[in-house]
């Protein structure tokens, strides 16, 4: 039996914001976590290019954690060449923090209903927990093979994470927060005030680097 729990919460996070922040530290507190690893993807395999660098996105996320000590900025993928795969870095995470910690991969719904394209989808519960986040907009799938895959891994309680290492899926609701980082460039783009929707160190960051106003950074 496991006596830790950690969450992986991977995402493009360009740029990170208060949905990704706040849901981090509330399923911290929820499910007891000992932390939650932002973990920046390089290299997407499933979306187009992100507007900016792997390394400026890291960045932001580094800033916007810096003062929390149960998030942090796992930069694992950015060190890896070829495409950022979540089933090798919970691989390579699960080698390095041993039987004892059980790993908890978080993603919003959204990119649940994007999950049987990911590159060996189904081994994912063989290493990690699933923990789905809720979110304002989004509906899980009701028919068809995910559908399926939820409510075959689905536990009924969030308690049976600490039971076993690997392969349940609860399903949190937290504060819904409608803040996604689309949104964020729009109004970056267009001249408009993010503020109150992110960091303000990493709004200093944006416009210290003039990122999201036109090009790619
Ligand atoms: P984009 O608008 O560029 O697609 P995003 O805001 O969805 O970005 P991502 O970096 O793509 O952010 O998301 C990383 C993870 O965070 C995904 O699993 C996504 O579902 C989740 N997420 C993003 N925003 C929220 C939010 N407001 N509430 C809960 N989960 C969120």
């Amino acid at each position: 039996m496991p006596d830790k729990l950690e969450g992986v919460f991977g995402g493009t996070f360009d740029p990170i914001h208060y949905g990704h922040l706040r849901s981090a530290l509330e399923l911290v507190e929820r499910l007891q976590l000992e932390r939650v690893r932002l973990m920046p993807n390089a290299r997407p395999p499933h979306r187009a290019a992100p507007f900016c660098s792997a390394r400026r996105r890291a960045d932001m996320v580094e800033l916007a954690v810096r003062d929390e000590p149960h998030l942090c900025c796992d930069t694992r993928e950015l060190d890896r060449e070829g495409p950022s795969y979540m089933i090798d870095s919970l691989q390579d995470l699960h080698c390095e923090l041993g039987a004892e910690t059980a790993l908890c991969m978080v993603m919003g719904c959204d990119a649940v209903r994007g999950i049987s394209g990911w590159h060996r989808w189904q081994e994912l519960l063989d290493w990690a927990h699933i923990v789905i986040l809720a979110r304002p907009g989004w509906a899980l799938p009701e028919s068809g093979e995910v559908a399926d895959w939820l409510q075959q891994h689905r536990f009924s309680e969030r308690g049976d994470l600490r039971a076993i290492g690997a392969g349940g899926i609860v399903i949190e609701s937290l504060r819904p927060l409608e803040i996604s980082s689309t949104d964020i460039r729009t109004q970056l783009s267009a001249g408009r005030s993010a503020r109150y929707l992110l960091p303000q160190s990493v709004l200093a960051y944006i416009d210290e680097h003039s990122l999201y106003r036109g090009g790619v950074a």
